[in-house]
């Protein structure tokens, strides 16, 4: 077995379970720190470096100068896209999904393109400081196989299944399967990725049932997905999909699907709620997590808090499709979880540090200001995530007993960043802390590396 080993380097981190409400006090800093782990990749003590408990022939690596901070989760992002990020045409989801994302998706066929998108696509997570991600795979059965070879290679941890698809306009034609195709392909990948046992229970890949959205399958499909899913989720298997993003006028997304399945809500959809169907198993539960929730109403947003579902908030996809603003104070107040998304292609950057910034801005600008604080942001972005993906007993923070997934954050490579960090040293404990955290999760600093499970993820970070 390896042996156990200590980083020493100035650590922040939540501590403890809080909602993003009560992040701030849960928030800690450890300067002069350090965070020892074992030889199966658990945090055994995370502290000041002179308090922490070293185990005989421990190896001490010194990343003194460097911030260490629980791994970025991302709760929603599409391998497919991997080069599909800066496509020109906002506004309208379907339109862009039509012009774009369906024939850039539709390459991942090609085995040799598929390699290539799978290796740069986790090379690309890894450099982000992602260590955990809620991913929308690919429909092509050789993508898939390609994404879980680097997944595993590289040591990253995700929830992943492929994008079922069995409706949709004639550009999504290379994607679409039958329904009992899809559902077969889709027990395939489960069986092979998700884990059987507790036995099996430090596995970092979990499988997720992943209609794209409302629009990619019938009412006959949805009712089918449902009873699926009733099987598969007692085995701790995910569902994750799009919910009410865009809502540009009556052909736009929103619209389109209330008339297209004669549904009050959007979520009546994955609710088993379809016309004459209703009182059919529901897609809702609590490993069951939404994308964007931007046009939800109070009733959809009552029905997901009781149902324990989560959402993940994807600012800079919003602003890129101008889908609008995701409602911080209404779904949070409602008592749903939230995490962040890059929702790359269209978010522009795999950087959840940059989708934080995006999220800090929209929500001050928003017509229900709200001034995220520099705890909540770190919470939106690390705990936040993995309390939507029920794996915060795992991960999301550093403490004893979890595993160690974090990531050292270089600012020295940013020199007016270094310097306004060096200049909270003369403020007051607590507006230090908070200014030392904002400067690095605004300012977006170099990853130096991201470790996950206690090994460093092994992708060269230019
Ligand atoms: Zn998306």
């Amino acid at each position: 077995m390896p042996s156990s080993f200590v980083l020493c380097a100035h650590i922040i981190t939540l501590q403890g379970s809080p909602t993003v409400a009560a992040a701030d006090r849960a928030l800690r800093e450890f300067p002069d720190g350090a965070i020892v782990v074992d030889g199966r990749g658990r945090i055994l003590d995370v502290g000041s470096r002179d308090q922490v408990r070293i185990p005989d022939g421990a190896l001490i690596e010194d990343y003194r100068g460097l911030f260490l901070v629980p791994g970025f989760v991302d709760t929603h992002i599409h391998f497919p896209q991997v080069y599909l990020r800066d496509c020109y045409g906002g506004g309208s989801l379907l339109h862009w999904l039509e012009q774009w994302v369906f024939p850039g998706e539709a390459a991942l066929a090609d085995r040799r393109i598929a390699k290539a998108a799978a290796q740069d696509f986790v090379h690309a997570l890894a450099r982000a400081g992602t260590t955990t991600a809620l991913i929308f795979g690919s429909q092509f059965t050789v993508a898939q196989e390609a994404l879980y070879e680097e997944l595993r290679r590289h040591g990253l941890r995700a929830v992943v299944g492929r994008t079922l698809m069995t409706h949709g306009p004639k550009a999504a034609a290379p994607l679409l399967t039958t329904l009992d195709e899809g559902l077969a392909l889709c027990r395939e990948e489960i069986a092979a990725i998700h884990p059987n046992s507790e036995a099996e229970r430090d596995s970092l890949l979990r499988a997720a049932i992943i209609p794209r959205f409302a629009l990619s399958l019938d009412a006959r499909g949805f009712a089918k997905l449902g009873e699926f899913y009733a099987e598969q989720h007692e085995r701790g298997v995910h569902f994750t999909t799009h919910l009410s993003e865009n809502a540009e006028g009556p052909t736009g997304e929103v619209a389109t699907v209330k008339k297209r399945f004669r549904v009050a809500n959007y979520l009546d959809v994955y609710d088993g709620r379809i016309g004459t169907g209703r009182g059919r198993p529901s897609l809702l539960g609590e490993r069951s997590t939404f994308a964007h929730a931007v046009h939800t109403t109070t009733q959809e947003r009552k029905r997901l808090a009781k149902a324990g579902c989560s959402v993940a908030h994807c600012p800079s996809s919003q602003l890129f499709l101008g889908s609008g603003t995701m409602p911080w104070r209404k779904i949070s107040e409602a008592g749903i979880t939230i995490g962040a998304g890059s929702d790359v292609g269209a978010g522009d950057s795999f950087s959840i540090p940059t989708v934080l910034n995006a999220a800090w801005k929209v929500h001050m600008s928003a017509a229900d200001r709200v001034t995220l604080s520099p705890a909540s942001l770190l919470h939106l972005g690390t705990l936040g995530g993995a309390q939507a993906l029920r794996l915060s007993d795992r991960i999301g923070t550093l403490e004893a007993g979890k595993d160690a997934d974090f990531v050292l954050l270089d600012p020295r490579s940013d020199e007016l960043l270094a310097k306004r960090l060096e200049a909270t040293a003369g403020l007051p404990a607590a507006q230090a802390r908070n200014q030392r955290l904002f400067a690095l999760l605004m300012g977006g600093p170099r990853v130096h590396s991201t470790w996950v499970q206690g090994r460093r993820v092994p992708v060269t970070i230019p």
